[in-house]
């Protein structure tokens, strides 16, 4: 994939601060961070997204996710972590190789949560929750 920013990034071919890297996955700093340590899982083999990445391959950038995650806490002082993956240019994804977000979160960081709770009428959400069994 050689117009896939982060196949280069793994290639070697893009610099990148790896803090972490395997056999399936590796783990870079994000250029632009969201907060302070904001660091991206990213499996070796090309994926677009959710729906194209392989399980093996899902499964172990949840775990390495997890891992990332301890280590900010631990030597970040993090206060907590969101772990964000966005699918779709719709869901705001702009490098179209799977990776997870691990966000480390400070008690005074500026996030903002992206949407506004809001209630809606039971029946709705029954009706809504009907289409998941649709093929
Ligand atoms: P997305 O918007 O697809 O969920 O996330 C893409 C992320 O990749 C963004 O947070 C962006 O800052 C980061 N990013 C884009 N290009 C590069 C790059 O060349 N190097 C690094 N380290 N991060 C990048
Ligand atoms: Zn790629």
């Amino acid at each position: 994939m050689d117009d896939c920013i982060f196949c280069r990034i793994i290639a070697g071919d893009l610099p990148s601060t790896r803090i972490h890297e395997d056999d399936r996955a590796i783990v870079i700093m994000d250029i632009n961070p969201a907060t302070p340590g904001h660091a991206l899982v990213i499996p070796r083999a090309h994926a677009r997204d959710i729906s194209d990445i392989s399980e093996d391959d899902l499964g172990h950038c949840a775990v390495v996710a997890k891992q990332i995650a301890a280590r900010a806490m631990s030597g970040l002082d993090a206060q907590g972590v969101t772990i964000m993956q966005s699918n779709g240019a719709a869901a705001w994804q702009t490098v179209f190789h799977y990776h997870v977000h691990v966000i480390p979160r400070y008690d005074d960081d500026p996030l903002v949560l992206p949407w506004n709770p809001r209630s809606a009428a039971a029946g709705d959400i029954i009706e809504i929750s009907k289409a998941y069994f649709q093929h």
